[in-house]
């Protein structure tokens, strides 16, 4: 193996996690190596919003800028690229890049979440033009408009949370339970409270044109107005950090050491959406950058380099 195929770092997707390691990484001086495949998990978004300086960004200029400024830094190398293998251990991963076979000392997993989506007409087609995941990130924009919730069976401990807390951003909001979900006398309590209405029926459809949703079809023919459905579909994890064996939580998300973002493999860091629910754009960048910053760490007290 030459030279310019063993790196410090090679960190596995460039989203907002991945390029903020890289940026942090390259100003340690260290030899890195990015490797993203697309697509992102923002795809679908016009717009990055809630990311201080960057609010109202599209998500391909946010991307465009973070690798401008990374080719100031001569040491930091990104390829579109999957990253199709990962094997080895602390100081000799080795890791398959399209089909080149690099090495590397230390590896970042930026890689996100895959979203398994909905089985209900409409709702592919408005993924991030009508239906969103975060009012934090989607909410601004939609304020006052008629809302809904669509919460997934299995996540009833945050239904009524999430419903208080989107009650917040209009005054007509509707969880649709889509005959999948029974509420208790406590949680309809709650929602009554706030005047929040309920739908029990199974939804139809989602009715819109491509810019936006406009009205919930439910399976008794039924319209209600929704001009902005909130969702939080199940997710995967990428095949490639499946196949680690990595300790995950209850919900799938990879177990970090908090303030180390050290997997449970030693020499793999993990940051962004793969680790936490908790996911946005300026939490994943900057979990990268903390990653990058004990990857740095951890090299700079290894004495034991190859
Ligand atoms: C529709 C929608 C709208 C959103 N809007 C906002 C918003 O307005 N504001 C906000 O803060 N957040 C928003 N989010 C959330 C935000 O997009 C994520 O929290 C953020 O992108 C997570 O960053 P990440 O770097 O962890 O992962 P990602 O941005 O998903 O990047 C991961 C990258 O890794 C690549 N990858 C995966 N596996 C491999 C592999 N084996 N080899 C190479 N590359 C690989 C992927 O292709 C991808 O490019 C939105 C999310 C969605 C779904």
């Amino acid at each position: 193996m030459n030279a310019l195929s063993r790196f410090d770092a090679l960190i596995v997707g460039g989203g907002p996690a991945g390029l903020s390691a890289a940026l942090t990484l390259g100003r340690a001086r260290k030899r890195v190596l990015l490797c993203d495949a697309g697509p992102r998990r923002n795809a679908r978004a016009v717009h990055i919003q809630n990311f201080v300086t960057r609010d109202g960004t599209p998500p391909d200029d946010f991307r465009s800028v973070a690798r401008a400024q990374l080719a100031a830094y001569p040491q930091v190398a990104v390829r579109d690229a999957p990253i199709t293998a990962l094997d080895g251990e602390r100081n000799r991963f080795v890791v398959q890049v399209g089909d080149a076979t690099v090495e590397a000392r230390r590896i970042v997993l930026a890689t996100g979440m895959v979203d398994l989506g909905f089985a209900i007409d409409g709702f592919d087609q408005h993924w991030g033009r009508g239906i969103y995941q975060c009012p934090y990130c989607h909410g601004w924009e939609a304020q006052d408009r008629p809302w809904g919730y669509l919460p997934r069976p299995g996540d009833e401990a945050h239904l009524v949370p999430f419903a208080l807390m989107a009650r917040g951003f209009t005054a007509r909001l509707t969880v649709f339970t889509h005959g999948a979900i029974a509420l208790d006398d406590a949680q309809r309590r709650a929602l009554a409270e706030a005047d929040i209405a309920v739908e029990t029926q199974a939804i139809a459809g989602l009715e819109g044109a491509e810019t936006g949703l406009t009205a919930v079809r439910l399976s008794d023919q039924r319209r209600v107005a929704c001009e902005a459905l909130f969702a939080q579909p199940r997710q995967r994890q990428t095949a490639l950090v499946a196949g680690l064996g990595l300790d995950c939580d209850a919900d799938g998300y990879v177990v970090t050491d908090p303030m180390r973002r050290e997997t449970s493999r030693p020499g793999i860091y993990a940051a962004g959406d793969l680790t936490t629910r908790m996911q946005s754009a300026i939490n994943a960048a900057a979990m990268g950058s903390v990653a990058a910053a004990m990857v740095n760490l951890d090299l700079s007290l290894d004495r034991s380099a190859p």
